[in-house]
Formats: structure tokens, sequence, C-alpha cells
């Protein structure tokens, strides 16, 4: 262990001999991979200041100029892809070819997005009678981003980004459980000539988190976290009337009609809950099949499913890694015995596997095996809580009306799919489910051009494509008289 994790102020890594601690596990073997130092009050404070100074160099910069170090940022990135992927992977359990394919390309797709596009962002004239009126989006100041375990560089950039295009300057507090990447991407930023402080990054816990949300200097918070996470947010934001963007939890439809193509919905079912260990918040765990293909349908997902490879997320042949921690395997588990005991059949899977698929010892990590439940209700547990596991409730169907109904009986709204040959049947029924995120004859595709993010209690706003930008602004309206005051005095 000879890694210290370390806030990241105005340009550089800073520590803090005084500093709480706590060790950082890698998932898939419970080995220490470093030591992380929680941000003290006086770091929050500094973090406050140097992003200040920033975002007065960096809002009077062009978009073009603002641009040129997101795209450089982007590059990078790029150009340390291994390096970097296999930081994710150590922290977070994820298998490498995921980090390699999804992680660090996804971050540096929104830096090279929002780059491409800040030197577009631009007001509106407005033509009027001896006058004239125009708009300008400004930025809004310093902007604290806060996020989950799960897709720790993603996040960061996704947040970073936009907000950095618009000329904010951003602080970034990573989840206590994966501190690693949110350093490399402020390093990218650095080297790519911003200037110190624009991207700061605090370490810690929730209570981290809380302080920046309540900090005067803070104008907006964007969340990536659970539902609970995101109420406590948006109460203290409220308090001060902050600009909030909240990416939160969900429990997602995947409806599968009779006439689709099988295994494309088979695909996307094991997509929709068994990529990064099931850890994915517009998961569709709720697979409601059509009862004519029900039985088909099922055998070629236990199947297909049993073939998963699990084991070292290090290796490029493994499909499924570890999950973050011993504590939330835990609560994977009891999501389980829940699920048994409810009367759910456990058709496969949902146990801690001791050897990987070339029969290496994977004891001691945090490995669970891909769960599929059969002979579900809507009203078990299993199929209304968020697991955040590879854990994937198939529940039967009989007619399009039905499935709308039970598909939408939920407080969240992230996301949802069909699988359906008939465009009209898509369509129509993509309508009407209430999410905000949503796939036909796909799941959890993500382009940075496409805007994301959830309806009921599964968030507020969006994040990438040019959506964003209306969420990192302020608009300026001003009105230039060309004639003499009217005057009634
Ligand atoms: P949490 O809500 O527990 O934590 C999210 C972040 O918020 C962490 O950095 C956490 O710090 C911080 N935090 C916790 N309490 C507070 C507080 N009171 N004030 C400010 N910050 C706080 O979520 P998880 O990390 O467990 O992530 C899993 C959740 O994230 C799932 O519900 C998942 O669906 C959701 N998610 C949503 C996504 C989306 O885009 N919609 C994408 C990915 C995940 P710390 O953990 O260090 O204590």
């Amino acid at each position: 262990m000879n890694t210290t994790y370390s806030q990241f102020i105005d340009g550089a890594s800073t520590s803090n001999a005084n500093s709480e601690t706590w060790i950082n596990y890698n998932p898939a073997n419970n080995k220490p991979l470093g030591e992380v130092s929680q941000a003290s009050d006086e770091d929050i404070e500094a973090a406050v200041r140097s992003s200040e100074r920033a975002f007065h160099i960096w809002k009077n910069k062009t978009g073009a100029e603002r641009g040129r170090v997101l795209i450089k940022a982007a590059q990078i990135l790029r150009s340390r892809l291994e390096e970097i992927a296999l930081i994710e992977t150590n922290d977070v359990g994820k298998p490498i070819f995921e980090s390699l394919a999804v992680d660090v390309s996804s971050a540096a797709d929104a830096l090279e997005y929002f780059g491409g596009m800040a030197a577009t962002i631009h007001g509106e004239f407005v033509d009027l009678k001896n006058a004239f009126g125009y708009t300008r989006p400004e930025p809004l100041g310093v902007c604290a981003g806060i996020g989950a375990w799960n897709y720790p560089i993603q996040i960061a950039a996704w947040k970073a980004a936009p907000a950095l295009a618009c000329g904010n300057a951003m602080i970034f507090k990573p989840s206590e459980l994966t501190p690693a990447t949110a350093i490399e991407l402020a390093k990218a930023f650095m080297e790519a000539g911003a200037p110190p402080g624009l991207f700061n990054v605090l370490q810690g816990d929730g209570k981290v988190g809380a302080r920046l949300v309540d900090h005067p200097g803070i104008a907006k918070i964007s969340l990536t976290g659970s539902v609970s996470t995101g109420k406590k947010i948006f109460t203290s934001a409220a308090s001060q009337l902050k600009r909030v963007t909240l990416e939160l939890g969900g429990k997602s439809p995947l409806i599968v009609f009779e006439d689709a193509d099988i295994h494309n919905a088979v695909s996307a079912a094991m997509l929709a809950n068994f990529y990064t260990q099931g850890e994915v918040c517009s998961n569709g765990t709720r697979v409601f099949v059509q009862r004519k293909i029900f039985d088909s349908f099922l055998m070629q997902l236990k199947n297909r499913t049993e073939k998963i490879r699990i084991g070292d997320p290090t290796d490029p042949e493994t499909q499924m890694g570890a999950l973050i921690s011993k504590v939330h395997m835990e609560k994977v588990n009891r999501f389980i015995e829940s699920g048994k005991s409810s009367g759910a059949t456990l058709l496969t899977g949902g146990v801690r596997p001791k050897k990987d698929f070339k029969g290496r010892d994977i004891s001691s990590g945090n490995f669970v095996t891909p769960a599929i439940f059969t002979n579900c209700d809507d009203s078990m547990e299993i199929c209304k809580e968020e697991i955040f596991g590879p854990v994937l409730s198939i529940l039967s169907f009989e007619s399009e009306e039905e499935v709308i109904d039970r598909a939408n009986n939920t407080p969240y709204g992230l996301a949802a799919g069909v699988f359906t040959n008939d465009i009209k049947r898509g369509h129509r029924v993509i309508h009407q489910l209430q999410a905000g995120t949503c796939w036909i004859n796909n799941f959890n595709i993500t382009p940075i051009e496409l805007p994301f993010g959830g309806y009921k209690q599964s968030g507020q706003g969006r994040e990438n494509s040019l959506a964003a930008i209306q969420y990192y602004t302020q608009l300026k309206s001003v009105y230039v008289e060309l004639g003499n005051v009217e005057s009634p005095y």
C-alpha cells in the first residue's frame, strides 16, 4: 500500500498532517490500495477560495479558449487510457474491458463534446421598436460536483465538462470509496492549461459533501447518488435557493413484447442487469416479458447468464468483477435472501464464488454470481427496491395496457426500455412510460449527444447534450434604448 489519496487544490496535491484518514480497498481482494485523507474545514475553505480565483480568470476567456483546454484534457485522458482504466478497475472492481471501453472514453467524449460546444454558447438578439435586446448566458460561479462510486471518472467528467465549458469552476467530491480517478482528471486539466483551482478535488465522506452544499461560496450542486442523499441535498440547497442537478437511483422496466428479436432482447436484459456487476443507476432490473415468449426468453437468458466469466477484474477476458465493498455485497445478499423468502424462485446465481472462470481463488473478494429471479410479483421487495447489484427479476405480462401500468407503478423514473419489431408500438409504449431516459430495441446506451436524467424521484435536471448548458448558466437580459426615455413625469 503506497498510495495516498489527498486533496487536489489550486493545481497540486495537498496533504494535511492532522486530517482523519481511512484505507481504500481493492474490491476484488479486499487488500489495501492506499490511504485517503478527509478534507478538513481549512481544506474546504482553501478549495473554495482557489476556485473563486480560477473562476474570475476562466469566465473572462472566450469560449474557444475554454474549449481548447477541455479538448486538450480529453486528449491527455485518451493518451493515458490504459493507465487510468487500470486505476479505475482496481478502485471500483469493474472488469478492465469495461474501464478501457467505456469509463475513460466516456469521460473524454464529454470533454470533447462540451469543449467543441464552448465557443457556440451564446444568447439571442431581439429586435424591438426603437430599441433592441439581447441575452447573455452567464456562468454561475463555483459549482460543486458530488459523485457516486460506480463510474467515478465518467461522473466527474460529465459534471466538469459542461460546467467548465460554460465558464464555471468546479470543486468535485468523489465517493469516499473511489478517491482515485477524479485526481487524474484534475491533473489532466492542469496539464491542458486550466488555471489552478478550476477543478479542485476534495476527498471525504458525506460530511464533506454536506459542507460544500451549505458553503455560501458554492453556487450550484450537481449530485450523482441515491434518492435519500438527493433529498438531503435538495432540502439543504433550498435554504439558500441554490441550483441543483440530481442524478439519482432507479428501478427501471425493460419490456419485451412477443414480436421482439429474442436474442437481442436477452443481450439487452443481460447488459441491463450485469454490466458493472449490476451497479448501474439506469439498470432495467424489472424485465417484463410477454407470456407467449416467456419460457423461451427465460431459457436463453439462463443459459447465457451462466456463461458470464466472473473473476479477476484486471484480466481482459473477465466479464464481471467484484462489488464495491463488503458492506454493499452484504446488502445485495440480503436482497437475494429477501427474494427467496418472499416466494420468488432463484433460477441461477446469487452465490459467492470461491474460484473464478480460470480457477483462481477469489474468495477474499466481493463477488456475487449473476442472479435471476423468476416467479416474481410486483409487490416483492426485490421488484420494488433498487438493489444496485447483479440481480434480475423477470415478470410476465399479457397486454400492452397492463405492462405500461405495472412499469409505471414505481416512485422512480430514471430509465425504461421496450423491445418490439412493431415500430408503432415501440413509440406508443415509450411515450407512455414515466422515465427520463428511454431505449427502443437496446438498453443502457448513453451517448453524450443525448440528455440523461430522471423523472419522478430519479432526479432533477439533465446531464449531457445541449440540454446541460441551461443547468450551468444563468440568463441575463439586456434592453438597449435607441430613442428617448418616454416619461410620464
Ligand atoms: P450515495 O447517495 O450514498 O452517495 C453519493 C455521493 O453523495 C457520495 O459522494 C457521498 O459521499 C455523498 N453524500 C452522502 N451524503 C451526503 C450529504 N448529506 N450531503 C452531500 N453529499 C453526500 O450514493 P452511492 O455512492 O452509494 O451511489 C449509489 C447510488 O447512486 C445509487 O442509488 C445509484 O442509482 C445512484 N446513481 C445514479 C446515477 C445517475 O446518473 N442517475 C449514476 C450512478 C449512480 P460518501 O459516499 O463519500 O459518503
